[in-house]
């Protein structure tokens, strides 16, 4: 049994809802159906979740909203004409006014797209509609209840042999409507994969999965049919935007591998995400993917490897700027931690001060404009020199490596190089271990 989740891009317009109906009508085993609201349809276009955003800051300042809600109803009804399918909007857009007029809240108008394009779709599939407000359950405080939707999509969904649930939202028990963060539909379609025990989950975008380099720096960079849970992490930390971070853990939980497939090219097998994978010893690195915009500090102090708490002191300031730290190479003597430059430049000054004061290092430097490359697959473990192999290819590039960093899974090797190496760096690596 397979759950699918479309994005915004797949059901932007009548031409993209009617390959949707395609896919899920060619295969009888796709039986719960989670849509987003409409995306872009090109360059310079809208997401309506973008539009309802606007609607509701409108109303909150007192400003007229009609227009925007009226370019909403027609992106509906464009959609509902092109398809074929008859549906009268007029009420749902009445209630979305009057809520909007009433001061409602942001997340009840955010989740309007996901509603009304899942009774679109579900009207246009002939499948029946289940509102996810009966089965994605939020607390008080806007906290997603896992268990709670994991038992009422089991009770409720066991009426429905096949159904269309909207995505990104759920409600409080009082019905209040809560939505997840922004691409919140790819949640959904994993909680609704878990609760209904899917063999599979499946989540159609416009791009056919995930290739081994950001295709803009590697522009043959190849494409991955398969990839762990974990691998995927590293590179998603590191700059792979494939799935809302929070979407893998309820399938991943459950043991349901994720297949990343292309609305525009269903043939296409795209990628797997799988708990675990066949080891390729020829082909170490799974992926490789990389970020600008790292700062180091690096504290010097005579004799820091015996001073008990020193590492303790050194973060407790980070934690306390409210600045989370991403690498931390360190050494007898010496600790560097690598922020983010945007968490750390506004309060560079206050920080530096504060370490002064809480650690007194000897010596106490900022390196800005770094940027980390993440090279990554579950084959390194078996591989000897893999490492060797790495730096030997950014090095002859002429490149210096700044900072390195290798957990003990050895799953994942970071090295940081100045910012205006990164492409060459990243080229380096690709050919290295890819192209070969
Ligand atoms: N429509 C929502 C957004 O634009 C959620 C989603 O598409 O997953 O963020």
């Amino acid at each position: 049994m397979i759950v699918a989740k479309f994005g915004g891009s797949s059901l932007a317009d009548g031409t993209q809802f009617k390959k949707v109906k395609n896919i899920v009508l060619s295969d009888s085993e796709r039986k719960y159906i989670i849509p987003s609201a409409p995306g872009k349809r090109g360059p310079g276009d809208d997401k309506v979740t973008d539009l309802l955003y606007a609607c509701h800051e409108a109303a909150l300042s007192g400003k007229v909203f009609k227009h925007l809600l009226g370019r909403i109803r027609e992106r509906y009804e464009e959609i509902a004409d092109e398809i074929g399918v008859s549906f009268d909007f007029t009420a749902d857009f009445e209630d979305i006014a009057n809520e909007l007029t009433k001061g409602t809240t942001r997340d009840y108008i955010a989740s309007r797209g996901e509603f009304l394009n899942g009774k679109l779709l579900a009207a246009y599939l002939e499948f029946p509609f289940v509102d996810a407000a009966r089965v994605i359950r939020f607390d008080q405080n806007g906290h997603f209840m896992e268990e709670e939707s994991n038992a009422l999509i089991s009770s409720v969904l066991s009426e429905y042999p096949r159904a269309v649930i909207p995505g990104f939202y759920g409600a409080e028990e009082n019905g209040e409507i809560r939505t997840f963060t922004r691409g919140g539909s790819d949640i959904t379609g994993s909680i609704i994969a878990r609760g209904t025990k899917a063999d599979i989950y499946e989540n159609w975008t416009d791009v056919s999965g995930i290739m081994m380099a950001d295709p803009r720096i590697i522009r043959d960079a190849m494409h991955i049919s398969e990839i762990t849970y974990r691998e995927l992490r590293e590179l998603s930390y590191m700059g792979f935007s494939v799935l809302h971070d929070d979407a893998v853990f309820p399938v991943r939980r459950a043991g349901i591998p994720i297949n990343l497939r292309n609305t525009n090219d269903p043939k296409h097998p795209g990628t797997m995400i799988v708990a675990s994978a066949k080891i390729d010893a020829s082909h170490p690195v799974t992926g490789i993917a990389g970020r600008k915009g790292f700062c180091a500090v690096a504290l010097e102090k005579d004799m820091m490897n015996a001073e008990l708490g020193f590492g303790r002191r050194v973060l407790q300031v980070f934690e306390d700027f409210g600045i989370s730290f991403e690498l931390l190479p360190t050494g007898i003597d010496t600790m560097t931690v690598i922020v983010e430059s945007a968490k750390l430049m506004p309060r560079l000054e206050e920080v530096l001060e504060r370490l002064q004061k809480d650690v007194h290092p000897d010596h106490l430097a900022v390196h800005d404009k770094l940027a980390i490359i993440a090279t990554v697959g579950r084959g390194m473990v078996r591989n000897f020199g893999t490492a060797a192999r790495l730096f030997t290819a950014i090095s002859q590039q002429g490149i210096s490596i700044r900072t390195i960093d290798q957990g003990s899974s050895e799953l994942n090797i970071l090295v940081g190089v100045d910012e205006s190496d990164f492409e060459n760096a990243l080229r380096a690596i690709y050919d290295a271990f890819i192209r070969m």
